[in-house]
């Protein structure tokens, strides 16, 4: 951004929509680019497993949690 800030949105790796939490241990601060790839990038599976593991390092008392809704959600439709 204008003055060297950094802008930052915040996603939910596991979305709402397929059951994630809206948790802390759920949320990840990135930029606007990578946001979208999440999203929409045909490699969105690859990226979710990656922030996945970021998440466990930071929260590792929910790893379980995780992996177990992830697991759920990944077999629903887009
Ligand atoms: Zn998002």
């Amino acid at each position: 951004m204008e003055g060297g800030a950094i802008f930052l949105e915040t996603h939910h790796v596991i979305a709402l929509s397929e059951g994630g939490p809206d948790v802390e241990w759920n949320v990840v601060a990135i930029c606007p680019n990578d946001h979208r790839r999440a999203h929409y990038g045909e490699d969105r599976i690859a990226l979710r497993k990656r922030l996945i593991a970021v998440l466990v390092v930071q929260f590792p008392e929910k790893m379980d949690a995780l992996a177990t809704i992830n697991q759920s959600g990944m077999h629903r439709s887009p």
